[in-house]
């Protein structure tokens, strides 16, 4: 295992001054190594023979300018319900964990571990994605921040992200520029609530916004949707890693719950796997954040760990993978199909609510998300259509065909 540094607290990290967060946050990391995630407590059902048999973080990886080392594999967990599998994912040597204001009660659930463990996670947390508008006020991102730190149980948030820029339906980039947005991080920063803000993405402009953000303002920490099958965000992630901003990859299994590889799967691998080791293999990315749902999905993935070079068979599974699914998956960050409804049905948003629904098990959640479109907006309308938005998707993705699918599955 790489050598971690240590983390530091609230108090720790005021104490050495915002100047020092804001230029040189590598400079508060000390040789001591993140021995607390390692150590971490059992949970009460794990003998010491299990823990020691089962995989651990072999990486960790320097977050941008943020000051810590986080494991290669990071803990999301939308909708998660009981904290005993965020600690067996901390047992494993996970210590970076990924929530938002928007996924249920997982702020309340991961506040159950705190204050004991507080130091040994690195926590990220997104504002609700409709807050962040032209004409937010300070007063309002200011108590956002105060009530995810109330409800984490916790006195700060190592990082605070926009929730979803790049998608059309919450704004186009004019919102980024609300001055209010940039001084309410600066005071939450100057208070010692935050150390580093950002934003996530996986929306149809994600790449034009967050190169705005990388030029326009102090983000610490970028999120973008990418896996093995997205394309083009090389250039903005060796951007961040110029300017010291921390990246952390997300929708990195792209549709591999679906797709049944067991005969791979025999040889001891996993499809989930390999797509891991290629991203950890790419340039410019500090952690993958994954949702787990269960122990075996922690192990799976922590399974991947440090583990970058793909073997043959490896590379061999993805290719046919990318084959199988070239003309079903919609990419995240992809706007091809953006204006290509003279419905203004958003081809791109139900694509992924099925995505959600059919590959994440996140069913109810999908079918909420369908349910608050305007019914002149969902993809009914493709019923009675002769589909001339079929020839704007670039990976031949049959559009109508889909949609028309997507509003089965996400209709009561
Ligand atoms: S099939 Fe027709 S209604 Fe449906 S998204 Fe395409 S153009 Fe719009
Ligand atoms: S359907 Fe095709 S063009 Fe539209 S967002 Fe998805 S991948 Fe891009």
């Amino acid at each position: 295992m790489k050598d971690p540094d240590k983390t530091i607290s609230r108090r720790t990290f005021i104490g050495c001054g915002v100047a020092s967060v804001l230029g040189a946050g590598i400079g508060l990391t000390s040789d001591a190594s993140i021995l607390g995630a390692q150590e971490s407590e059992k949970t009460p059902e794990q003998t010491s023979e299990e823990k020691t048999s089962k995989p651990q973080i072999k990486e960790y990886r320097k977050l941008g300018g943020t000051g810590w080392k986080v494991s290669d594999i990071a803990f999301g967990g939308a909708g998660m319900k009981d904290p005993s599998l965020l600690e067996y994912a901390m047992d494993r040597g996970i210590n970076y964990v990924d929530t938002a204001r928007q996924y249920y009660d997982m702020e309340k659930v991961i506040g159950q571990l705190f204050p004991q463990k507080r130091d040994k996670l690195f926590v990220t947390t997104k504002l609700m994605p409709e807050l962040i508008t032209i004409d937010v006020t300070t007063d309002q991102i200011t108590t956002a921040i105060d009530e995810s730190i109330e409800r984490l149980n916790t006195d700060y948030v190592d990082a605070c992200l926009i929730h979803s820029v790049g998608d059309p339906n919450l704004g186009d980039i004019e919102r980024l520029r609300n001055p209010n947005i940039h001084e309410a991080f600066a005071k939450a920063k100057q208070a010692g609530k935050i150390r580093a803000w950002g934003a996530s993405s996986h929306g149809p402009t994600m790449v034009e916004e967050f190169n705005w953000l990388l030029d326009n303002s102090d983000i610490g920490l970028i999120m973008p949707g990418m896996n093995y099958l997205t394309k083009g965000l090389e250039p903005i992630l060796a951007k961040a890693r110029k300017k010291g901003v921390a990246v952390v990859a997300m929708k990195s299994m792209s549709m591999a719950r679906k797709v049944d590889f067991s005969e791979f799967m025999k040889e001891g691998r996993t499809l989930r796997q390999a797509l891991l080791k290629w991203l950890l293999g790419r340039s410019n990315i500090d952690t993958i954040s994954l949702t787990m749902r269960n122990f075996e999905d922690v192990d799976e993935f922590v399974g991947a760990s440090g583990k970058p070079k793909l073997s043959l068979k490896e590379k061999e599974v993805l290719e046919k993978y990318g084959m199988r699914i070239n003309s079903e998956y919609c990419r995240p960050g992809c706007a091809g199909c953006l204006h290509a409804c003279p419905n203004n049905v958003p081809i791109h948003d139900i694509l992924r609510y099925r995505l959600y629904f059919n590959n994440y098990g996140r069913e109810k959640y999908a079918m909420g998300l369908y349910a608050s479109l305007p019914e002149s907006r969902k993809a009914l309308q493709c019923t009675s259509c002769t589909g001339s938005c079929a020839s704007s998707c670039p990976y031949s993705i049959p559009i109508r065909e889909k949609l028309i699918e997507a509003h089965a599955d996400l209709t009561v």
